[in-house]
């Protein structure tokens, strides 16, 4: 019998495959010319290339609903509809690859249009079609209670039938329509938003001696104006830079109004139409706001939920919080001074902090940056993946295949498998999208390789000296690395399940999870190699790191948590908000101890607030897993290569085919537990103390 069974899975899974094939898609990047290929891209190919996977699309919904009801099976009925997303999914990557890194101007703007033809045909055609909708209402309540499927398939088909309740089904035909128009409308609204933060190309100009304290190197890299004074682009590199290490505050002040401006007006306003349109898709879905719509298939299912998890977070860390606040308000560097309400200004916070870290714990972060040059360190991160995932890197020569010269391309494989393309898109240039992600353009499957886009904005290397990685950057280079693998070490059978195709409130655990690596003496040693002796990061330096981790933790936190609720409070209840009103509110009541000024808008800049809308929670939810999962390698060795394989296997490979909580227990061998991450936000109450005794008795 149980071979019986079996054979039928095994059967179904053959019929699915053929299907897929017959259709052309998803289309494995099995070759460096397969990538080479997809990204051969001109401004008709784009858009022709949208019309196709539409013009498949379409064929495949028809295909489907043509189908007798009593002949309705998975294979001709449900695994058509992952086809069809697959296909509309790869489409919808390259666009955003475009959008996000191309240079050419005409070819982003080639994709822009393509992308919203390719929206309006998802809005128009594929969400809340009501002929497909009766197809798999007929099969679910059919042969679905009989039929032999995987448990990936059963699932697959459950979440597809509670996807439906969020789409309006049932709703008259006019107020369908209408809420067609209104998601087109937001959707459009969102990409106009994304484009104008990285649009914004506004730059200062500084004389040398405004620029005191910032190292050579960084102003070498800077162009000269005419008058042999400085031009500074306003993007996060270089605020990385100046908020930390200019001495001058003039200097840091302007800069840090021009950061806290960008994109300002006009995002302000496609913001508070984006909150009323998405208030009134929720409204006509019978949600009280879009943030209840948008939680419902996450883990935490409701705002309140998110909102009590939040405030707990918030009463616990409030002691380290004051704490570190006092430390550092008792010795406030030479020229820095409170407001006379005795709050910090927030020009100078970075700044603070950055001398307190050099004083108290011996670590200046320019020169911990000399023990990890990029290309160094890339080849270690590397390596470390090899020995703890058991995959294996081949370089793939540029050669004018990809976007840009300065883009890197490596095949990855696994057992001989494999696994998919992983571009390397890591150093600025004007007009590329100004953060760190990843980006899927072809998810990796069982039987399909992907293509896989890491982004970073990292120092370029200038004249003879490398590019050289602050440890905050090495620390995204592994976060960005967690999504990567995470979408490369996927082996489900489903395009919807495909690596970080899972609840949103856990993508970020497999990233954070490997961002704890770099806090690791064991991995630090490996990582780090000086760029001019290849000698490895010293022992004392490592102590130091470890020591100084922690220092800060209650404070970021607390960032944290405000973004998760100006989010939230963005996208709860209400259509009409003032945008800068909600953020100063919120940022006084969390924050209390900076100044809040009129002239930050910042949240015209906040990207997430597109795509993530109100679930920035989801960094904080998942990094209790994310340092749960951690604290479970540590105790089996955290380069023990079995682990590494049995977390691949378990947790990466299985995307969002299982529930995120199953996975973690069946990872873990017990319940997922908070208390990793609260001793993390915890370890630190006499911040000061501690690292001037300890770096005093290293020094004594
Ligand atoms: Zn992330």
């Amino acid at each position: 019998m149980r071979w019986l069974l079996m054979l039928q899975v095994v059967t179904a899974l053959v019929q699915s495959t053929n299907l897929a094939a017959s259709y052309h898609i998803p289309t494995s990047m099995t070759s460096a010319e397969d990538v080479a290929a997809l990204c051969r891209y001109t401004e008709e190919g784009i858009i022709t290339y949208v019309q196709e996977c539409i013009a498949t699309a379409q064929r495949i919904m028809d295909d489907i609903i043509i189908v007798p009801d009593d002949e309705r099976t998975f294979a001709n009925t449900m695994y058509p509809l992952d086809c069809r997303d697959a296909c509309l999914q790869q489409v919808h990557g390259l666009c955003e690859l475009i959008m996000l890194l191309d240079p050419r101007d005409t070819l982003r703007h080639a994709a822009q249009d393509a992308s919203k033809i390719l929206e309006a045909f998802v809005i128009e055609r594929c969400s809340a079609h009501k002929e497909i909708y009766r197809a798999v209402m007929t099969y679910y309540n059919g042969v679905y209670t009989t039929e032999q499927l995987s448990s990936e398939q059963r699932y697959y088909v459950t979440e597809m039938i509670a996807g439906y309740g969020r789409e309006g089904l049932d709703l008259p035909d006019e107020e369908q329509s209408q809420l067609k128009e209104l998601r087109k409308k937001a959707a459009a609204l969102c990409t106009e938003f994304d484009l104008a933060i990285n649009a914004d190309a506004q730059t200062l100009v500084f004389s040398r001696e405004q620029l005191a304290g910032l190292s050579d190197m960084f102003i070498a890299s800077l162009t000269n104006t005419d008058d042999g004074r400085y031009c500074m682009e306003v993007n996060r590199p270089r605020a990385e830079q100046v908020m930390k290490y200019c001495v001058v505050e003039d200097t840091r002040k302007a800069f840090w109004i021009a950061y806290s401006n960008r994109a300002y007006p006009g995002n302000n306003l496609r913001l508070q139409q984006i909150i009323a349109l998405r208030d009134a898709i929720a409204r006509l879905l019978g949600r009280s706001s879009f943030a209840a719509l948008a939680l419902e298939n996450s883990m935490a299912k409701s705002p309140a939920r998110v909102r009590e998890f939040l405030d707990d977070i918030m009463s616990r860390i409030m002691p380290c919080m004051k704490a570190e606040c006092a430390a550092l308000c008792a010795e406030l560097p030479e020229g820095v001074s409170l407001t006379a309400e005795g709050k910090f200004k927030p020009w100078d916070i970075a700044y603070i902090r950055t001398i307190h870290k050099q004083k108290y714990a011996q670590l200046d972060e320019r020169v911990l940056a000399e023990y990890f040059p990029a290309d160094q360190t890339l080849k270690h991160l590397l390596q470390l993946y090899t020995d703890f995932f058991g995959i294996a890197w081949q370089e793939v020569p540029n050669n004018g295949i990809l976007w840009h010269p300065d883009v890197r391309c490596l095949a990855v494989f696994k057992e001989g498998r494999l696994l998919g393309h992983l571009a390397l898109d890591l150093y600025p240039r004007p007009n590329k999208f100004s953060h760190a992600a990843q980006l899927d353009v072809v998810r990796t499957q069982k039987q399909v390789s992907g293509f896989v886009v890491v982004i970073a904005n990292f120092p370029k290397a200038v004249g003879d000296m490398p590019a050289l990685l602050t440890y905050g950057d090495v620390a995204t280079f592994f976060h960005e690395f967690g999504h990567a693998l995470h979408a490369l070490l996927s082996e489900t059978e489903m395009v919807g399940f495909a690596g970080t195709a899972v609840r949103h409130d856990f993508v970020e655990m497999p990233s954070q999870m490997l961002e704890e690596f770099i806090g690791d003496p064991a991995i630090l040693v490996r990582v780090g190699a000086h760029y001019k002796t290849g000698e490895p990061l010293p022992q004392e330096i490592i102590e130091r790191i470890v020591r100084a981790r922690h220092f800060g933790a209650a404070i970021d936190m607390q960032g944290q948590i405000f973004f998760a609720l100006l989010s939230l409070a963005y996208f709860d209840e209400g259509a009409e908000k003032d945008v800068d009103q909600v953020r100063s509110d919120l940022y006084q009541a969390i924050c209390p101890y900076v100044l809040d000024l009129p002239e930050n808008h910042f949240a015209a800049s906040f990207g997430h607030l597109t795509g993530y809308g109100p679930r920035y929670y989801g960094y904080a939810w998942s990094k209790v897993f994310a340092l749960d999962v951690f604290e479970k390698i540590k105790e089996e060795g955290i380069l023990d290569v079995r682990t590494g394989l049995r977390y691949a296997a378990e947790v990466l490979a299985k995307g969002g085919s299982v529930e995120p909580s199953d996975l973690l227990r069946n990872f873990l061998g017990r319940e997922p537990s908070a208390d990793a991450f609260f001793k993390q936000l915890g370890i630190i109450l006499a911040p000061s103390a501690q690292l001037s005794a300890s770096s005093a008795s290293s020094h004594g």
